[in-house]
């Protein structure tokens, strides 16, 4: 949010581009009544003046009219938009329509003013509004583009420049090689030796890839221990051998931090284009199974996709027939994790998390079996049984004298696309008897933003039914905030990573807070996830998170066991809580 006192005197520069010189008299006047110092207005007439204006000029924050003489509707802002990339747009039309300004947003502007609807002051807010929108947006832009701890680029941006490679490999008529690295017992190090050796060696490695291989040549952390590099012009798998050894070697050479000698290995899977995949999601997909055969046979490894593939065709078609027969015989179960609100220390709902109790394996995460459920499309009938599972535990729960809570669902991308969704969730709702503000569904970024409109429609009537939604791992995908301004939601989860972070580096802090800005300006609840310790806890709810869930109150628990959990702790909380003090929230319309 921004601070007021320190904000007051600063002098803001304001493009206004306006044909109608009455117009412009009028806002620059609006703009004076506020403080007398404050904007400095430089003034254009066209499109054309102001595109020109581009070069020597860096306004604070641009007002425009839509229509100019040279330009009209929404071409006015992608033109804007395309000039001054960085700078926020408010626009200022004498058009009061709906569609215009809603076009006009998800073109890119921040607001939408109507002429003769203005005052100085609300003016005035709508530009510090907008200003901070702006820098959010870039901030979130950066971050989706760039690992914060290695500043490799990070999958987001891989995807580009793969998509360009891909282009030229095509019109040159040679190859690309994709490998995944990812380190050997990572995990272990990290737990023993602490996050901040964990991050050095992180960083070391970073640049020891970078070292072995050619500056054209793309360096991309994936995520956690993994990474990726993407190597142009190669027309033979045996070309890259020399590369993907140097890299090996390089990274099983001792390394030392903090006092620390630490000796890893580090296991590669290779791809290969055309041969083994036409785009990034195929490519990183078939280099990753080839990494997971690489190191079920040894550690430092390294193996080929086409080679691998014969090994887990066989493993896959065991998976498959194993996951088959679960549905079948009805293997699943739910587990509860508890979500307590940060003001009040109540426990407000549960997640739904499932699991699998395999005959041969054992109890198993879905780490180890979602994949496989939406692989071979079996994740809507599973899908189906959690949803009418989680409201039935909850309607248990509600008639035993618990405060009345929600059911959070998850839901992946494959049952969103489900037509028959919607009658999913009434018909859940319908036979449990459940409220339907009781149940909350989880979605992730990139599941809402694969087709916005569509998802519009349908949040739209999932919201008439009654029904909660939340993001989930909020901030790991890319969320255009346009968008987010549109859809009707309820919710967005801070991603564990971000929570896990907020003090082990710079990365989970300045994010949770700003998702937690943003969960403010849209009027949305705020729920860390991942919550393990006391300190993040304390984070959370000093920088006005809402809710929080995680292992430092609960591991998610068969009903069995979390009942008595329930009784225990309905309210226990309260002693971590109320040691610490709240942030003040802007708005109080919260959970
Ligand atoms: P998610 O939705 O992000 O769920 C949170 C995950 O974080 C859960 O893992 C939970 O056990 C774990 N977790 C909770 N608190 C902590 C903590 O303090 N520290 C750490 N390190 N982890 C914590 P889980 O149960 O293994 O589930 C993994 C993912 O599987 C879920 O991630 C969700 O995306 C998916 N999933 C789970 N149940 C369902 C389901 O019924 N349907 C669908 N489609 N996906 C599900
Ligand atoms: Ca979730
Ligand atoms: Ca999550």
């Amino acid at each position: 949010m921004l601070d007021k006192g320190e904000e007051e005197h600063e002098v803001r520069d304001v493009l206004l581009v306006e044909d109608s010189l009455i117009d412009a008299q009028l806002i620059r006047r609006l703009l004076r009544r506020v403080t007398a110092s404050y904007y400095r207005v430089t003034h254009v007439c066209t499109l054309n003046d102001a595109v020109l204006s581009a070069e020597d000029l860096v306004p604070d924050v641009i007002l425009a009219d839509l229509n100019l003489p040279d330009s009209r509707g929404t071409q006015t802002v992608a033109s804007l938009q395309t000039s001054y990339p960085d700078i926020p747009l408010v626009i200022v039309s004498a058009w009061e329509d709906e569609a215009i300004s809603l076009q006009s947003v998800k073109a890119g502007a921040q607001d939408y003013l109507v002429k003769g609807h203005i005052d100085g002051a609300n003016l005035h807010r709508v530009i510090r509004y907008a200003i901070e929108r702006k820098r959010t947006e870039l901030e979130l832009v950066r971050l989706a583009h760039f690992d914060q701890l290695t500043s490799l680029p990070n999958r987001t941006l891989l995807r580009e420049r793969v998509d360009h490679a891909l282009a030229r490999a095509m019109r040159a008529g040679s190859g690309v090689a994709t490998l995944i690295l990812d380190m050997d017992r990572f995990k272990e190090i990290n737990d023993m030796l602490g996050h901040e050796v964990g991050d050095k060696l992180l960083i070391e490695a970073a640049r020891r890839i970078r070292a072995s291989v050619r500056d054209q040549d793309t360096v991309a952390r994936l995520g956690g221990d993994e990474f990726a590099v993407v190597l142009e012009g190669v027309s033979e798998a045996k070309e890259v051998l020399p590369v993907i050894e140097r890299i090996i070697k390089s990274l099983s050479e001792v390394t030392s931090v903090d006092g620390h000698e630490v000796k890893t290995s580090t296991s590669v899977g290779i791809a290969m284009y055309p041969e083994n995949g036409n785009n990034l999601s195929e490519l990183l997909r078939a280099a990753d199974l080839a990494m997971y055969q690489a190191k079920s046979s040894g550690r430092g490894r390294y193996r080929f996709f086409a080679d691998a593939m014969q090994e887990e065709a066989q493993s896959r078609h065991a998976l498959e027939w194993a996951l088959r027969r679960a549905v079948e015989r009805k293997e699943f179960e739910l587990f509860y994790q508890p979500q307590l609100c940060l003001r009040t220390g109540m426990v407000i709902g549960v997640e739904a998390l499932l699991r699998w109790m395999s005959p041969t394996r054992g109890l198993l995460t879905p780490y180890h079996f979602i994949a496989g459920l939406e692989e071979f499309r079996l994740i809507n009938d599973v899908g189906e049984w959690v949803l009418q599972t989680a409201c039935e535990q909850i309607r248990k729960w509600h008639m035993m004298d618990f405060e009345p809570m929600r059911i959070a669902v998850n839901v992946s991308a494959q049952q969103f696309e489900d037509p028959m969704l919607i009658d999913k969730v009434r018909s859940a709702l319908k036979e449990t008897k459940l409220p339907p503000e009781f149940l909350e569904l989880e979605l992730t970024e990139s599941c809402l933003m694969s087709d916005p409109a569509q998802t519009t429609a349908l949040l739209r009537e999932i919201r008439d039914v009654g029904v909660r939604v939340a993001i989930d791992d909020f901030g790991t995908g890319y969320s255009s905030l346009a968008y987010l301004h549109e859809f009707p939601l309820n919710a967005l989860k801070i991603d564990k990573n971000f929570v896990q972070n907020v003090e082990s580096n710079d990365r989970g802090g300045p994010i949770s807070q700003m998702v937690i800005g943003l969960g403010q300006n849209l009027g949305l609840e705020v729920i860390a996830e991942g919550v393990e310790t006391e300190a993040q806890l304390r984070y959370m709810r000093e920088h006005g998170c809402d809710v929080a869930q995680g292992y430092f109150y609960a591991r998610p628990e068969s009903p069995e066991d979390l009942t008595p959990w329930l009784k225990a702790n309905q309210r226990v909380s309260e002693t971590y809580v109320r040691s610490i003090p709240v942030k003040k929230r802007t708005d109080e319309t919260g959970t």
